[in-house]
């Protein structure tokens, strides 16, 4: 018996986990498969700039989660000596058609607006800051955002590993939550494929596959699969040195050579295959930023499901009509990026505290068919869509 058990290792639960534990709780993780391989493997680790003044409730999460990011990543590495690739690149987001245009300015303005700088830069500062950036077709605009950061997801996955751990947390790997024993408004046990596990609490964080465990719980949360393919290439050395952003893709350089490029949005259920389109859309948007990136390898190809809701908001809070069951799931593009905020918002949820911010709109039984929000995108997309 522990004293919180987390269905779901993902970025989410591993997180959850470390934040407990280190406030004195014993935690479970279970995971269907391996701990630390779905959607927040696959991710790009990008964490963009927020703005501290608003009063939006995403904002907020945000704000949280970024400053955590800082003192986590330090952490972790202090404790686990992982360096979780943590660095403030910085990013240039551009247009390069004159449909791109209105929402790039859009997105220039919003940023300016919350505080965060965003500069426009002429084509001459932007051959010398990044040289290799030479964009086929006619370059229409471009923005330098220096507070934009990444992490690399696989290490910083390894890194909270190792750390809950030392705190003590029992991961168990190929265990599968089924279904639940409810009584008197109470998870008495986690019925799984390796039997019954109880617990004072119980918290799903299982991504894209939340909906229908949810629904034995009694709760609906709208959440379905959409798959995202990522590229990786390899050069000697980094050829660029800031995240690059267009629209809805990316490019994300690693300090070791190694370049990200992203990614497709498909409703493609839970079929986490690559295909021959995907990765050709990739390509030839690399190349028409990069030319140089020609002569990179190719190491690998993969695709992830990523955690969306219908209106764009995540949900996290304690399930209606039960005492010791809580969510934390559907953060559709930003899960790395609001992995630490939603952490120690739930830890305080389940220790019985007031959360340090309002999350009364990501609560369960919110109407989620309110699409007020469901243009948003990745993190760093916001805005342009
Ligand atoms: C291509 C791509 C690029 C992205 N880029 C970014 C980015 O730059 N920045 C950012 O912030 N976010 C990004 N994201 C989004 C981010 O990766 C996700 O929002 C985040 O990983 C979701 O984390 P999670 O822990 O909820 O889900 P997951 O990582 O999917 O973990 C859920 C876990 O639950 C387990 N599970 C499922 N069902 C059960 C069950 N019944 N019993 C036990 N275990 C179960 C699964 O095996 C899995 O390990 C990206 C995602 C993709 C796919």
């Amino acid at each position: 018996m522990s004293d919180c058990l987390i269905v779901g290792g993902g970025i989410i639960g591993l997180s959850l986990a470390y934040e407990l534990a280190g406030h004195g709780l014993a935690v479970r993780v279970i995971d269907a498969g391996q701990p630390a391989r779905e959607a927040s493997w696959a991710g790009a680790g990008i964490l963009p700039p927020a703005n501290v003044a608003s009063d939006d409730p995403l904002d907020q999460l945000t704000v949280l989660s970024n400053k955590l990011h800082r003192q986590w990543s330090a952490e972790l590495r202090d404790s686990t000596r992982i360096d979780n690739g943590y660095r403030r690149t910085g990013a240039i987001y551009l247009a390069r058609s004159g449909a791109e245009l209105p929402s790039l300015i859009a997105l220039a303005d919003q940023l300016r607006f919350g505080g965060i700088e965003a500069e426009r830069l002429p084509p001459a500062s932007m051959s010398q800051i990044e040289p290799a950036l030479r964009p086929t077709g006619s370059m229409t605009a471009a923005y330098l955002v220096p507070d934009e950061c990444q992490l690399r997801n696989p290490r910083h996955l390894k890194a909270l590993l190792m750390a809950c751990t030392e705190r003590g947390v029992e991961i168990m790997p190929g265990v599968a939550a089924d279904d639940f024993e409810i009584r008197r408004n109470r998870v008495r046990a986690v019925l799984t494929n390796r039997g019954p596990l109880s617990a004072d609490v119980v918290c799903l964080t299982s991504g894209s596959w939340t909906a229908a465990l949810a629904a034995k719980l009694g709760a609906r949360p709208a959440i379905r699969p959409v798959r995202g393919q990522m590229l990786l290439l390899t050069l000697v050395r980094p050829i660029v040195s800031r995240i690059i952003n267009e629209g809805s893709r990316y490019l994300v350089p690693r300090d070791d050579g190694r370049l990200l490029i992203g990614s497709t949005e498909e409703d493609a259920g839970f079929d986490k295959s690559t295909t021959a389109g995907g990765i050709a859309g990739l390509l030839e948007f690399a190349l028409g930023l990069v030319p140089d990136l020609a002569a990179a390898q190719i190491e690998r190809s993969w695709a992830g499901l990523r955690p969306s809701t219908t209106d764009g908001l995540p949900y996290l809070g304690r399930v209606p009509e039960l005492e010791n069951a809580f969510i934390a799931a559907g953060h559709f593009r930003a899960g790395l990026q609001l992995s630490t905020g939603t952490a120690v918002i739930l830890s305080q949820l389940i220790r019985g505290l007031e959360p340090a911010i309002d999350i009364s709109s990501f609560r369960l039984d919110r109407d989620a068919s309110d699409a007020r929000l469901s243009a948003r995108r990745d993190v760093h997309e916001v805005p342009l869509h």
